[in-house]
């Protein structure tokens, strides 16, 4: 090979008039899609309105190595098993639970995450932390299906004040969901006894997943095409016309992992079964910081929806002797996100409150409001098994994917786990058609 060859291992193609399977959307949702699909033999096509990755893109600034917010891996989640079972685990460092400082009345406390810590748990009043100690322990055995049905609010209602709080912070640091009164518990719960396994943050940024994921699915066949947006996706009997603008390609089966269900909506055309299940989208409000030298300590609010974690160094995204702090604001449903310069002060003031001065602060990128998810499973929806399924479109070979679909997971985790339903899904139907 002479210096001016290279092999392409991205994909990229022209539009073919056909495929079996057009997987609309590159992020996590629909490359989990196209890689099963392509692994069961279907020609697949995955077209990006953008590059691949969506909000599991990262950017790099001065050497730093930004997500779209703080990311981290749930190593019980169904994007961890789903790459695992493809030997595409990422490297990254794994978060330390021995200690949080908590955020209460304008004061940093800090709280070692051990029985005696607990037992003197600063935030707390005596009697709520026996209950606590008692939650905790219960925490890793509980049916968490048995909550299905009952809010956030709810469940935790006959605890103390102080002891609700307290849980609530801990079930937005692992869903970013800051709705207990809607907030399926049974979701919230499970999602909670799943982060006890452990979270990740990645070497390099989530975008090592994405190039995983598709190198993967170019590896099985598939091909990707960028800067693709589609216009339309039109179901017609045993084909489906997916446009793009002027040009056109059909498929046997179309995967929409393009983001939340009005874009579904948009672009067929038809109604979303389901969707009333869930909350309006949830969001966040987000300040990353590079520093000139590693911080220590998670933070989290409880009695403001603040969050700060540093990611590096523990995970390789800033430059040698640098560290990376991301600050947080979890929004309510539908919540505005404010206005940007006062949303900015407040997390800088979260980050000065943990010891950050603003000469420790060589870079700074605010993303004012950042959907998180297309909305939590909500109690009076019968928790994720009321969500939208992939087929919650009702078109014949026409399956939706993303973090509001399906039966399992949340956040990324329910992408990776309705991708791979989808893809499954869209392969079995061409398979059925070739019969
Ligand atoms: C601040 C923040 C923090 C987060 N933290 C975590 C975390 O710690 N852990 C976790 O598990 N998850 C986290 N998430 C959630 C996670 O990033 C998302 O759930 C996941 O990336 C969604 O993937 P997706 O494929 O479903 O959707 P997206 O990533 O939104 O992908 C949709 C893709 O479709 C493309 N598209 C849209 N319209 C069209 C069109 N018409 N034609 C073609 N392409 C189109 C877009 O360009 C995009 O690439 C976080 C998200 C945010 C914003």
């Amino acid at each position: 090979m002479n210096e001016t060859e290279s092999v392409d291992t991205t994909g990229e193609a022209a539009l073919p008039p056909s495929a079996d399977v057009v997987v609309v959307g590159a992020g996590i949702a629909g490359l989990c899609a196209a890689v099963v699909a392509a692994e069961r033999g279907a020609k697949v096509v995955i077209l990006d309105a953008h590059e691949p990755g969506g909000r599991a893109s990262t950017v790099t600034r001065d050497g730093f190595r930004l997500n779209v917010g703080a990311h981290g891996l749930y190593r019980g989640g169904n994007l961890t098993r789903f790459l695992a079972a493809r030997d595409l685990e990422p490297a990254g460092g794994i978060v330390s639970s021995s200690s949080i400082d908590v955020l209460l009345d304008g004061t940093v406390h800090h709280l070692a995450m051990n029985p005696l810590g607990l037992l003197r748990n600063p935030v707390l009043r005596p009697k709520s932390r026996v209950r606590m100690a008692a939650l905790f322990a219960r925490m890793p055995r509980m049916k968490t299906a048995a909550l299905t049905g009952r809010s956030v609010s709810d469940w935790l209602g006959d605890e103390p004040q102080d002891l609700q709080r307290f849980m609530e912070m801990f079930i937005r640091l692992s869903t970013y969901t800051h709705a207990p009164d809607q907030f399926d518990a049974g979701a919230a719960a499970g999602q909670l006894q799943m982060a006890f396994k452990g979270v990740r943050y990645v070497d390099g940024g989530w975008i090592r997943i994405v190039e995983s994921l598709r190198h993967r699915a170019v590896a099985a066949g598939a091909t990707v095409i960028s800067h693709a947006e589609v216009t339309r996706v039109e179901s017609t009997g045993n084909r489906n016309e997916v446009s793009l603008g002027e040009q056109c390609i059909s498929a046997s089966a179309v995967v929409i992992a393009a983001g939340g269900p009005d874009v579904a909506a948009r672009l067929t055309g038809a109604t979303v079964a389901g969707h009333e299940n869930l909350t309006q989208p949830v969001a966040a409000s987000v300040l990353d910081l590079g520093l000139q030298r590693p911080h220590e300590g998670l933070l989290l609010g409880m009695d403001q929806s603040v969050y700060l974690s540093p990611h590096a160094p523990l995970a390789d995204l800033a430059p040698a002797g640098h560290g990376l702090v991301t600050v947080m604001r979890y929004l309510a449903p539908g919540e505005s996100a404010g206005d940007p310069v006062s949303a900015k002060a407040q997390l800088r003031d979260v980050a000065q409150r943990c010891g950050i001065a603003d000469d420790d602060i060589v870079l700074e990128r605010a993303l004012h409001r950042m959907v998180v998810t297309h909305g939590a499973p909500t109690a009076a929806g019968g928790g994720l098994l009321g969500r939208p399924t992939i087929q919650a479109l009702g078109l014949s070979g026409v399956f939706v994917a993303g973090d509001w679909v399906g039966p399992s997971g949340l956040i990324a985790d329910a992408s990776a786990a309705s991708g791979e339903l989808a893809g499954t899904a869209a392969a079995a139907l061409c398979a059925s058609m070739v019969r």
